[in-house]
């Protein structure tokens, strides 16, 4: 079984048909709500598609257009499907330094990390532009079950996330990328998870990604890790497991 642990299915365009695909060939895909309207349809996704499984979250630039009003909504609405075993995760979340505010990113993010805390569930984090804030919350909060999401950090702040046994998700671009070829590199195998974000970050630099192409991760992995395909694809299915279902 491959697990893409990071897609965005709701934007890409014949999104039943890759479902379809990736079920012919045994590939689990969680998909990332980032607002009101796609953790709905993540959801719906998910419950009709027995190899789709939910994260539902609030993306650091959504939080900027919501009312304070419709994020307490939207909080409750995320801990209730949890709560129902409709979502496996709270994601995509993080803080994004290219967005303003800052502050009010800061205040949401903790919500939803205590929230998953609370509910002993794990976190898919996006950290652009913001590593260090975000490692320095999710610290101090003692989040345990964390996925930083196509960590770009500096080599420092990735031997922090191994220390803190987090868990690092290897995107299908680490085909070419000599940054995510060092992570992969330097984390522990079991620290290890695959993602794709489709339809971003095609392993050949085209568009759209599909989760087919989490394959790439896979294989990528297996070469520096010097592991035989089957070796690397069984302990990453272990790690999946351990981290969202408890097993
Ligand atoms: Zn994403």
């Amino acid at each position: 079984m491959y697990i893409d642990v990071h897609a965005h299915l709701d934007l890409l365009k014949n999104v039943l048909e890759v479902i379809n695909n990736c079920k012919k060939k045994n590939i689990i895909i969680v998909a990332q709500g980032i607002n009101p309207k796609t953790n709905r349809q993540v959801l719906e996704l998910s419950e009709n598609n027995s190899n789709v499984k939910s994260a539902i979250g609030i993306y650091p630039d959504e939080i900027l257009k919501l009312s304070d009003k419709e994020i307490e909504n939207e909080l409750s609405f995320i801990g209730k499907n949890i709560k129902l075993n409709k979502a496996t995760a709270i994601g995509e979340i993080g803080l994004d330094g290219t967005y303003e505010n800052m502050e009010k990113q800061k205040e949401i993010f903790v919500k939803l990390v205590k929230l998953a805390i609370k509910l002993d569930k794990p976190v898919i984090i996006h950290s652009r532009k913001a590593e260090f804030e975000v490692i320095e919350i999710l610290e101090e909060l003692k989040c345990k079950k964390v996925i930083m999401h196509c960590f770009s950090g500096s080599k420092k702040l990735v031997k922090r996330i191994i220390k803190n046994k987090w868990h690092l998700s290897i995107p299908s671009n680490v085909k070419y990328s000599l940054q995510f070829q060092e992570n992969a590199k330097i984390c522990p195998i079991k620290q290890l998870l695959c993602e794709t974000d489709s339809p971003f970050l095609s392993p050949d630099k085209k568009f759209p990604n599909t989760p087919l192409n989490v394959i790439e991760s896979y294989k990528k992995i297996a070469e520096t890790k010097k592991l035989k395909l089957d070796m690397v694809e069984s302990i990453i299915e272990d790690n999946y497991k351990r981290l969202f279902f408890d097993r």
